[in-house]
């Protein structure tokens, strides 16, 4: 059995796939089991923010296995306390607490946000609030907290206490605020809501109104962290201070890893045996994400960023069929005439590994990505929505 066909028969479904198998990868580029070459501006979902096998990077994860691979949270590791002072000195916050995943680290805010609350007001203000059209992620609770209906299907009884409200309309926020409302989760910039960049007014009047109230704001920052957007956070862009922020995608480079970091306020909510995971601060994902780290929070290089997108987003308005950009540094949604998802899929036939957002194009090309892979990109693209016409 070739690898398409063991998939098929020992995978479970859960995915619709490319008829792609990859093999190998340098930078943005990808190379399938045959030796075909892909320029890919997906980054594995924003993850591999540095692109494939960045040499320092692979050297930084290498040696840290070949050290020590894994101990358990009841020891110190020294990879996990840099990794936590860095993003801690970096972004002002206080504390982080370490998992797997993104939906893991909302998990993580959302238990803090409930305990805080618990801790402070007593039983019964535990109620978040999220927005249409989010997206938090695929366990029980961070499905109830997806603002999208079809995630709410099946797998009954949800996690109780989430409400959902409008996205850039303040007044429903309003509306929808009790005194049961806890916290506020947000993503600045809805990511598989379709690159829906919120309003920066909308951002900071919400900010404003949940701080005279003691409601949390937590800021999802899984897909739009870690340099993403031009900043370090994207919610530096918006000029607030979140209580919660979690990130996860883009931080290890590559491994698995899920972030929750609480400022001042929130530093001591957690206590010994009240969150944890076997995984969680694992010292080889932990040196792969201080890599990352060092290399993207340098000016010079969010700078680049920014400047490659504006490149990018140059290129694009140039075709004939894309009707707009949603972008902000490299996250970039298309809006272009037909079907993104079909669009999409003859890309990959034709060497372009390129996501979708809703009916939007959505490319989150590796942060290191250069301007003649850029070139090659851009020109797949032309070729195939002239094909696809
Ligand atoms: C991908 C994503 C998640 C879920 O992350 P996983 O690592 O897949 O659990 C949560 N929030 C946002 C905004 C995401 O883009």
């Amino acid at each position: 059995m070739n690898t398409k066909e063991k998939d098929l028969k020992y995978i479970m479904h859960t995915y619709g796939r490319y008829d792609v198998a990859l093999k190998s990868g340098k930078g943005a580029t990808a190379y399938d089991e045959d030796g075909k070459k892909y320029i890919d501006v997906s980054s594995g979902i924003g993850v591999n923010s540095l692109g494939y096998c960045d040499d320092g990077w692979v050297k930084a994860v290498s040696e840290q296995a070949g050290t020590i691979q894994h101990m358990s949270n009841y020891f110190y590791s020294s990879q996990a306390s840099d990794l936590a002072e860095k993003l801690c000195t970096l972004t002002g916050m206080a504390k982080v607490c370490f998992g797997n995943s993104g939906a893991e680290a909302n998990e993580c805010a959302i238990k803090i946000a409930r305990k805080y609350s618990f801790d402070k007001y007593g039983e019964g203000r535990n109620q978040i609030i999220t927005l249409k059209n989010s997206f938090h992620g695929r366990t029980v609770t961070t499905l109830s907290a997806t603002g999208q209906d079809v995630f709410h299907n099946y797998f009954f009884p949800f996690t109780e206490g989430f409400a959902y409200a409008e996205a850039n309309d303040i007044d429903s926020l309003k509306n929808t605020v009790s005194g049961k409302t806890c916290a506020v989760m947000l993503e600045v910039i809805q990511g598989e809501g379709g690159v829906n960049i919120l309003d920066k007014e909308y951002v900071t009047a919400l900010a404003e109104f949940c701080g005279e109230r003691d409601i949390l704001v937590i800021v999802d920052e899984v897909q739009t962290g870690v340099g993403r957007t031009g900043k370090l956070f994207a919610y530096e862009n918006y000029g607030i201070s979140p209580d919660l922020v979690t990130a996860a995608k883009g931080l290890g480079g590559g491994l698995p890893i899920g972030i929750c970091m609480c400022a001042e306020k929130l530093k001591d909510v957690m206590s010994p045996s009240t969150h944890g995971t076997t995984f969680g601060a694992n010292p080889v994902v932990c040196a792969g994400a201080n890599y990352v780290i060092d290399k993207v929070a340098n000016a010079d290089f969010l700078n680049e960023v920014n400047s490659k997108g504006e490149y990018i987003e140059k290129m694009l308005l140039k075709l004939p069929q894309v009707k707009s950009v949603h972008r902000m540094g490299l996250m970039i949604g298309i809006e272009i005439e037909g079907d993104a998802h079909a669009v999409a899929a003859k890309c990959v036939e034709n060497g372009l590994l390129i996501i979708t957002a809703k009916n939007l194009l959505r490319m989150l090309p590796p942060l290191t990505i250069t301007e003649q892979e850029i070139d090659e990109a851009v020109s797949i693209l032309k070729s195939t929505l002239e094909e696809c016409k």
